[in-house]
């Protein structure tokens, strides 16, 4: 199962891709999770998206695309993925496209956390007061926010013409997401056999 989740920071799609990638045994991809590690590691890569995340601006396309290329080449995404975090910007959702058609496969789901700024904003603020997040600054925020609906918003549009778009209430409790995610993935499963 090839899945994506698409939403602004604080919409839950990280705690629920996680959750989905482990019932369904595939890995949760998560280009926000790969950027920070690389950053705590050190690494060449980590050095030089360190300060993009701080800003909260987006790391440019080319190395993003080439860096979930060769993640989504891994042996362990053979059978299916939950991407997060990306596509972010019309050119990766192209490449990403690109990619699938490559290798003859398809996004089974889009499913697109849908969130009021005002609540984003909320739990963003309070995340960062619990988990301490580095680049989790009050102007950082408020800067993905701005690049969320000028870059990425554009993209929903893009896959709800796909007919694959599943739209979910993100203002609800965790388990409420779960249970219309599972309800929604259900539905998917019977259409695939039927
Ligand atoms: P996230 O944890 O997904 O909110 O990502 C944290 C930061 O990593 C973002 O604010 C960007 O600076 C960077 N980032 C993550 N995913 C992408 C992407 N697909 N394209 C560009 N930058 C990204």
């Amino acid at each position: 199962m090839n899945l994506l989740v698409l939403g602004p920071q604080g919409s839950g799609k990280g705690t629920q891709a996680k959750r989905i990638a482990d019932d369904h045994g595939i890995p949760h991809v998560a280009t926000g999770d790969i950027f920070r590690a690389a950053v705590e590691e050190g690494t060449e890569l980590g050095k030089r998206v360190e300060p993009i995340l701080a800003s909260g601006e987006l790391v440019p396309d080319d190395l993003t695309i080439a860096l979930i290329r060769e993640r989504l080449s891994a042996p362990d995404a053979a059978n299916g993925f939950v991407l997060d975090g990306f596509p972010r910007t019309l050119a990766q959702a192209e490449a990403l496209d690109e990619m699938l058609a490559g290798i003859e496969r398809g996004l089974d789901a889009i499913l697109f956390f849908d969130l009021s700024d005002a609540i984003a904003t909320e739990r963003i603020h309070r995340r960062a007061v619990e988990e301490g997040r580095a680049d989790d600054t009050p102007e950082a925020i408020a800067r993905r926010l701005a690049i969320y609906h000028e870059q990425t918003e554009p993209i929903v549009e893009r896959y709800r013409a796909t007919g694959k778009l599943v739209p979910l209430h993100a203002d609800r409790s965790i388990g409420e997401v779960a249970a219309e995610i599972s309800e929604a993935l259900e539905l998917l499963g019977e259409g695939a056999t039927a």
